[in-house]
């Protein structure tokens, strides 16, 4: 009604209003007080430097302030101007695009740049400076131009990499895989302790709350062969559990209890993530809201669909008691087909799905955090049976999206997963059984420390589940994907010892998908 009385031209005006004042809050404009000239009581970029979300003409460039990281940081609660600089050579000569932010505390004085007008398909490097100091300089790259054919594109997608579980060789080994990609899917943090005797500590308590989040996130920034990884190329993350709660689901901690309660706890686990992840200010954090689903363009080449099944999902089917997942038999619990049984939420759903119909890249990539493929299983009296917190939990949320990709013709599906702390390869059918079509290909790939799930005991599974081409647990590793017009290759990569910083990598098994035929062949 009160529009109606609105002049356009005032409507207008309140519309721009609006948006800048929308825009002010979020871009943070420098304020009048910031530190021009800081001194720090030791070197602030101990943390490192990272890049993500390539863009033809630009990306992210990430930093945060933390002369002290594992006591909250060492700043002044007050804001400090942090100046960048982007090059088109290593020793940062050609300066491309340079400018200034602000590092504010109310963000752990972290900083999240968003770099435009740069050329498409090439490397760039960058680095941040500070009062007297400088960080390292970090390497990173635009996305081809849209529909250009890049001849390839090397990626290594990664997940569960919990700290007091091994080191981080994997990530060293990754800097000698001419990588235009990292894809993080889930775990990089773990909020809490395994029983397993740990190869290191985390010597912190346990993440429950922003301040014990961030300390969390900067203990494992400590580890220098993830801060190389992380200077080497830009890096495409999304989440899954444990980045706040093992096992939760929206607003539902594993042990239930008062939503109001864990929400509070999920903001801060969400705006600790934000404040160490290369993310857009798209994604900046709204209390307990984090918009972390996204696409990301290859050229012609691949479209990445980066999925959050945590936020929006259902709560685990027929979870009495306290356990978030655990396994029920088939027969007794039905609710995982229930078309109200969603893991994206309505709103992702059909967003997702809405990308998905206009997709048109030679490769459509849904990089997500769990195994999608059925997993029958036995519980110990023989029944079938299914584990909750994954995909077959949402199996009818699943059969939706495999159904939607064989009927929009959706060009060469790949799904890659993480969260199981195994590899698994596995050709995705809209009916799981034999001779039913392969609607797409998945990779998932193993932990990068996180302790192994019984091999024996999935193996005796793997009869009944002749859609699964591939299974192994007992190795820690990653795995490499280089993608051309033609085919998509995946390579499992695994260490020798996870306990050792200096382990040495092999190639495990490698899996070819050809173009225009899903399902993947072991090479
Ligand atoms: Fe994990
Ligand atoms: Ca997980």
């Amino acid at each position: 009604m009160i529009a109606d009385m609105v002049s356009p031209e005032r409507r207008a005006f309140l519309k721009g209003v609006a948006a800048l004042a929308a825009t002010a809050s979020i871009t943070r404009p420098r304020p009048a007080w910031a530190q021009a000239r800081p001194r720090f009581t030791d070197h602030p970029f101990k943390l490192g430097v990272t890049s993500g979300d390539p863009l033809p003409d630009g990306m992210v460039l990430w930093t945060r302030l933390a002369p002290d990281p594992l006591r909250g940081g060492g700043m002044p609660a007050e804001p400090v101007i942090v100046q960048w600089e982007v090059a088109e050579d290593e020793g940062m000569k050609r300066v491309a695009r340079k400018g200034s932010t602000v590092a504010s505390p109310d963000l752990a004085h972290s900083v999240h740049v968003e770099v435009d007008g740069l050329k498409p398909g090439r490397w760039y490097w960058y680095r941040f400076h500070a009062g007297p100091e400088s960080s390292p300089i970090g390497r990173t790259r635009t996305a081809p131009a849209p529909g250009t054919p890049p001849e390839r594109l090397r990626f290594a997608f990664a997940s569960c990499q919990h700290w007091e579980s091994g080191f981080y060789a994997g990530y060293r080994h990754m800097l000698n895989d001419d990588l235009d990609l990292i894809c993080y899917l889930g775990d990089y943090i773990y909020e809490s302790s395994f029983r397993a005797p740990p190869v290191r500590r985390h010597d912190q308590p346990d993440a429950k709350d922003l301040e014990t989040y961030r300390l969390r996130h900067a203990l494992y920034k400590t580890d220098p062969d993830l801060r190389a990884a992380h200077a080497a190329c830009p890096w495409v993350v999304t989440w899954d559990d444990h980045e706040v709660s093992n096992d939760y689901a929206d607003d539902h901690s594993e042990y239930r209890g008062d939503p109001r309660t864990f929400l509070q706890r999920r903001a801060g686990a969400y705006q600790a993530y934000y404040e160490h992840m290369p993310l857009r200010r798209a994604s900046l954090p709204r209390g307990p809201a984090l918009q972390l689903y996204r696409t990301l363009g290859w050229g012609g080449l691949a479209e990445f669909f980066v999925l959050d099944g945590r936020q929006y999902r259902s709560v685990q089917p027929c979870g009495e008691g306290r356990r978030g997942g655990g396994q029920v038999v088939e027969a007794t619990c039905t609710e995982n087909v229930a078309p109200a049984q969603s893991m994206l939420g309505t709103t992702q759903e059909a967003w997702l799905f809405d990308g998905l119909r206009r997709a048109g890249s030679r490769w459509t990539v849904l990089a997500q955090q769990q195994l999608m493929a059925a997993l029958r299983q036995r519980d110990r009296s023989g029944a079938d049976a299914y584990w909750t917190d994954g995909w077959d939990g949402y199996a009818g949320a699943r059969q939706r999206l495999l159904a939607h990709l064989r009927d929009q013709r959706v060009p060469n599906p790949v799904v890659i997963g993480g969260d199981i702390h195994s590899f698994w390869v596995t050709d995705l059918q809209v009916e799981p059984r034999e001779g039913a079509p392969v609607v797409a290909s998945e990779f998932v790939g193993t932990s990068m420390t996180s302790p192994s799930i019984p091999y024996e005991a999935f193996a005796r599974f793997l009869p009944e589940n002749p859609h699964v081409r591939f299974f192994e647990s007992r190795q820690r590793g990653y795995v490499r994907c280089t993608v051309t017009a033609a085919r998509w290759l995946s390579e499992l990569r695994v260490l020798d010892n996870v306990a050792d910083p200096r382990s040495a990598i092999s190639t495990l098994a490698s899996f070819v998908v050809q173009s225009g035929r899903p399902g993947a062949q072991r090479v």
